[in-house]
């Protein structure tokens, strides 16, 4: 895929270099915590959320940079957000409703959300409180060489695929979801959070499917974002960290379900198409 003309979105907040704490910044009892932390031996990062709570957000904190990010990788990751911004306030304008644009902000190694402490480990992930795309650029590199799926296209697939989380919460999927927790059984819980998670594989699509032309996106590339869509797929993680398989912990999808979605929302751009709710099979 190649962007020539595409705009960057302004929506990127770059909290790259800014440490663990990105906007609040730490108070005396913070860092001493840390400090105790280093010297015992713990992970800092685990006493972030202690450290957070402890400290009072400092007046002198550095903002976050907004708008143009100037590396290649933080501007490709705005053009991509750009994209999707364009698609998605067409989508929506067809359909008689606006659509109100989410923040993607960048990070390195842990920051702060209305959902907790965003970490690296965590992989990228959408905050409906605060309407943010959490990145660490980490997950790039992961990407390429833990999962073999090399390319931009990748990369753009499952920044798509969070938007499409933002999708989700606009249209107010999210939440009837999250009505239904404590009133069904955690098996039955697990299960519609994998359907949320394949339906945000097919908004992807949806994205990519309107975006093909604009953004040059060849068959070369659906194809690595497909075997992206399959590398990342529960099973195949659970199977490469614990080496079997429980269906009934996996949060994404099977990587075979992870791939008909993402395609059924490339071949039909519609919306309406990705009702993996309604669908009795995958
Ligand atoms: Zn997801």
């Amino acid at each position: 895929m190649e962007f020539d003309d595409q705009e960057a979105s302004s929506n990127v907040e770059d909290r790259r270099g800014m440490g663990p704490v990105g906007i609040g910044g730490l108070g005396l009892g913070g860092i001493a915590i840390l400090v105790i932390g280093y010297f015992l031996g713990v992970d800092p990062a685990q006493l972030l959320g202690l450290a957070e709570q402890v400290s009072q957000p400092s007046q002198t904190a550095p903002a976050p940079r907004r708008g143009p990010v100037a590396d290649p990788t933080g501007h490709f990751v705005a053009q991509v957000l750009g994209s999707t911004e364009g698609v998605w306030t067409r989508v929506f304008e067809q359909s008689g409703r606006t659509y109100e644009k989410p923040h993607l902000v960048l990070y390195d190694g842990a920051t702060p959300s209305s959902c907790g402490m965003g970490r690296a480990a965590m992989g990228p992930f959408y905050c409906p409180q605060d309407e943010r795309v959490y990145l660490d650029l980490s997950f790039f590199r992961d990407l390429r060489t833990r999962f073999h799926a090399p390319g931009d296209f990748p990369e753009a697939y499952v920044i798509a695929h969070e938007v499409g989380h933002h999708v989700q919460n606009l249209l107010g999927i999210s939440e009837r979801m999250e009505r239904l927790r404590g009133r069904v059984s955690r098996t039955e819980m697990n299960r519609m959070s994998v359907k949320l998670e394949l339906q945000a594989d097919c908004l992807a699509g949806v994205w990519a499917n309107h975006a093909r032309e604009r953004a040059h996106i060849s068959r070369q590339d659906v194809e690595q974002g497909l075997a992206a869509a399959a590398a990342i797929g529960d099973d195949r993680l659970q199977r490469e960290s614990r080496g079997y398989v429980v269906p009934d912990s996996f949060t994404h999808g099977s990587s075979d379900e992870r791939v008909h979605w993402f395609e059924r929302g490339i071949e039909s751009g519609r919306v309406a198409d990705c009702d993996t709710f309604g669908a009795r099979t995958p």
